[in-house]
């Protein structure tokens, strides 16, 4: 059921250009605005980042802009995101181009998914924006970020509100929100009105509401023995939801023969991690780690894991009914070669193949919490079980 595919590069409509100006004195219209644009609002809460030309020269405002994102909107909500590597041609999420010019976005919220340069980042200072930022590239690089990253999350500027003064009103325009969130907030990082420029890139207390209201707030940090979460993304960088029964997650709508996907797995603390199929041919299929000698060892935590890697999308195969994707966190290695071979002799539902073979060190199901809202992942408290599967049905038509 599961076939690796190189994929079809993708040709994206250039759309509107968002600029972050200072200077300008376009009028616009007062309308009724507001702070998010509903159709912009991502679906997943984890979201891959890529740079279209990262180099060596421009390795520390890279690090600026991660940290700045990071400690901010990462920091006060449930997004996760993932990546900060090089763009492949493929790449979903917020692409990032560096250059020498305003920074801007070129559309709100997940209308940059995928989008080639769909931001646009400056790090010198050479020729845009006051002398100042040159002699602060770090502040101005981080507050910029923030600003940005804060449109690419769906948020509009703030000062296009009518609650904002006529002046600010007028400050250079981009696409306007639909959707108002909480009262009308001058100290906003969306807000070129602030007192402190687009707020020093420090949230404001309305900011985090926004951004909780949009995509929750953080989970408490729990002593936790494992924990990760699954994203499955479309060739098309739609994502595919799914709902939880007990510790079976479905996929909301089936797929047709065909279908291309790619999954990302985020593990919060290290581990083993073993990724299979098993369709209705009662055959598995090994995809990750690929061979006996790759290993399944992921020690870098908060971080994605491209499956079946990031040139390559699994593909729903000509086996009508049932797919299982089920991926295996665990404390200790496995034999996964063998764990593969008794599940495909056991017999019953892949359910009951599981935990025959994996009986005895699979954390047991009251010590494990998972995630609600359409998210697909886990959190699990220290024990002496070690493996946490993951499992995913996929119904598939033809
Ligand atoms: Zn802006």
């Amino acid at each position: 059921m599961f076939i690796s595919t190189r994929r079809l590069l993708q040709v994206f409509a250039l759309i509107e250009v968002m600029c972050l100006a200072h200077v300008s004195v376009e009028v616009v219209e007062a309308q009724n605005r507001a702070i998010a644009l509903r159709s912009g609002i991502w679906e997943t809460r984890t979201i891959p980042v890529c740079w279209e030309n990262p180099t060596e020269a421009n390795r520390q405002g890279r690090d600026w802009v991660q940290e700045a994102v990071t400690e901010t909107w990462q920091k006060h909500s449930q997004l996760r995101f993932m990546g900060w590597n090089a763009c492949a041609a493929y790449n979903q999420g917020i692409r990032i181009y560096i250059e020498e010019t305003w920074p801007h976005v070129k559309g709100l919220g997940k209308h940059l998914n995928g989008i080639p340069r769909g931001m646009v980042l400056n790090f010198t200072f050479q020729n845009w924006s006051s002398s100042q930022c040159r002699q602060r590239t770090e502040f101005c690089t981080k507050a910029l970020a923030v600003h940005e990253f804060g449109h690419a999350l769906g948020f509009a500027h703030e000062h296009h509100r009518e609650e904002a003064s006529p002046a600010c009103q007028k400050e250079a325009q981009g696409v306007s929100g639909d959707f108002k969130i909480t009262a009308y907030d001058l100290y906003s990082v969306m807000n070129y009105c602030n007192p402190k420029w687009i707020g020093n890139g420090k949230l404001s207390a309305l900011d985090i509401v926004g951004l909780q209201t949009l995509y929750g707030a953080p989970q408490p940090e729990r002593i936790v023995g494992l924990s990760g979460a699954l994203h499955f993304q479309l060739a098309s960088g739609a994502a595919m939801r799914a709902d939880r029964q007990g510790s079976l997650y479905t996929m909301t709508r089936p797929y047709p023969s065909g279908t291309l996907f790619q999954v990302f797995i985020i593990n919060h603390q290290p581990a083993y991690i073993y990724t299979f199929g098993f369709d209705r041919l009662e055959k598995t299929y090994r995809i990750f780690p690929h061979t006996p000698a790759h290993s399944a060892y992921v020690d870098q935590t908060r971080s994605q894991l491209v499956i079946p890697d990031e040139a390559h999308y699994v593909s729903i195969d000509d086996t009508v009914g049932t797919d299982y994707f089920c991926v295996l966190f665990s404390h200790q290695k496995l034999d996964f070669t063998m764990v593969l071979q008794r599940i495909e002799e056991a017999s019953g539902s892949f359910f009951t193949r599981l935990h025959t073979v994996m009986g005895a060190e699979l954390v047991l199901e009251r010590n494990i919490q998972y995630a609600e809202a359409g998210d697909i992942g886990f959190t699990a408290t220290r024990q002496e079980r070690g493996v946490v599967p993951l499992i995913v049905a996929i119904e598939h038509t033809q």
